[in-house]
């Protein structure tokens, strides 16, 4: 395991109180926290280079523009994209899943063709389908999933069919706590002339990531979920399809030439970036994947596999406690969603934020999931690096505390 000791210095915001109790901080999932050497980096550019990109010949505007695709290079040495042109940044996974679909599904989808997503995707990867399936006619199908919540992959042999355009899927689940085969799905998409898209919000910040290994041809994340700030994310496409794409939005940036009544566009990856980015977001990010780099993604996948190797046969002890996903903590991730029997999810995370725990309660923008599951909404810890066996502890007291709170009746 690596020391979290060492890494939780460099999050301020761990060493509160919430009621009265030390604070664990069991909402990854969500947003994950920031150390304060991404912080300082937004706060140094404020103070020392703010200006707008590729516009200017002053030394600020060169600073800016300078550190910007620098972001944009870490970017791509982190998830190994061939060049910096495959590296779009947007304003997260929504944004780049929205993309994906208006701009190649407007163009590749026609009536009668087919969209494959699965049963356990979050909304953004649901809704944007759904939405080019009603422009276009086309129809949305849904790989299953086996009881244990994995994909199953004889579904998706028999879903995925010639009149296959797309295949959509989660490379991690925000909710099952399983990982999908991405590059199978890839090979078995590509065998009948479709995309595969992956949506790694919840991947690329706890494993490493090769989109090239993948063989993905469009690849979705967002900065927030990795130490970065809200609002900045990446869309990573295989820049022979990228090229043909039409972009989605139109204004300043992505512009070659402006005539009258029409205008060229310019080359990748600013074709799709249109107007004043997200600088400091985006400088901020490349902050996070050094911070991220150093640290090891393969020692921040193991460091979570550890902790639920330890905490997922305690929980599995507590009667009445239903835990989604892979029993066997070798197939499960750190982010794990329960159900107390009787007890309502938010109750449930209420009473564990009164013992300064931070849990997250709801469907998790995963309603279709939930309706399959024949669950109307769950509780879900879920890890990260800077969470220690310490944490993992107080969530099972917790849980065994709010068992024990409700049925003396003192919340
Ligand atoms: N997909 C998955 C699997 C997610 O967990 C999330 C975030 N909860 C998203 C997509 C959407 O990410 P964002 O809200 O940052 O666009």
């Amino acid at each position: 395991m690596i020391n979290s000791e060492q890494f939780r210095k460099d999050f301020p915001i761990l060493f509160q109180e919430v009621n009265d109790e030390p604070l664990v901080y069991l909402d990854n999932a969500a947003t994950a926290q920031k150390p304060v050497q991404v912080l300082e980096v937004l706060k140094h550019y404020y103070e020392h280079d703010n200006a707008n990109v590729h516009r200017g010949v002053h030394t600020l505007a060169e600073r800016a523009t300078a550190g910007y695709e620098a972001a944009r290079e870490k970017v791509r040495q982190f998830i190994n994209a061939k060049e910096t042109a495959e590296v779009l940044f947007t304003r997260g996974t929504t944004t780049g899943l929205n993309w994906v679909a208006a701009s190649y599904g407007d163009a590749n989808v026609q009536e009668g063709d087919e969209i494959v997503i699965s049963r356990m995707e979050h909304h953004s990867n649901v809704v944007p389908w759904q939405e080019l399936a009603k422009r276009k006619k086309a129809v949305l199908t849904y790989i299953d999933l086996t009881p244990e919540g994995f994909l199953d992959m004889a579904d998706a042999k028999r879903k995925i069919t010639e009149r296959t355009k797309i295949v959509s899927v989660a490379h991690a689940s925000n909710v099952l706590g399983v990982i999908n085969p991405i590059k199978e799905l890839a090979e078995l998409a590509h065998a009948k002339g479709a995309v595969l898209v992956a949506d790694g919000a919840q991947s690329v910040p706890h494993m490493a990531v090769d989109v090239q290994a993948l063989d993905a041809d469009f690849y979705a994340f967002s900065g927030h979920k990795m130490c970065g700030p809200t609002g900045i994310g990446v869309l990573y496409g295989k820049r022979d399809i990228l090229e043909k794409m039409a972009p989605i939005e139109f204004g300043g940036e992505m512009i070659d030439f402006v005539y009258e009544q029409e205008s060229t566009w310019t080359e990748l990856p600013w074709k799709f970036e249109a107007g004043t980015p997200n600088i400091a977001g985006g400088i901020a990010l490349g902050a996070a994947v050094d911070y991220l780099s150093e640290i090891g993604m393969d020692a921040i996948h193991e460091h979570e596999a550890e902790l639920v190797r330890y905490v997922l046969p305690k929980l599995q002890q507590i009667e009445g406690l239903r835990i989604f996903g892979p029993s066997n903590p070798e197939q499960h991730t750190g982010v794990i969603a329960f159900n107390i029997e009787g007890l309502h999810p938010h109750d449930v995370a209420t009473a564990m934020d009164m013992q300064g725990i931070a849990v997250r309660a709801g469907h998790h923008c995963a309603q279709p999931l939930l309706s399959y599951l024949d669950v109307q909404s769950t509780a879900r810890a879920s890890f990260y690096f800077y969470n220690t066996k310490e944490d993992a502890d107080r969530l099972v007291e917790a849980i065994i505390a709010t068992k024990e709170f409700f049925k003396d009746g003192l919340i």
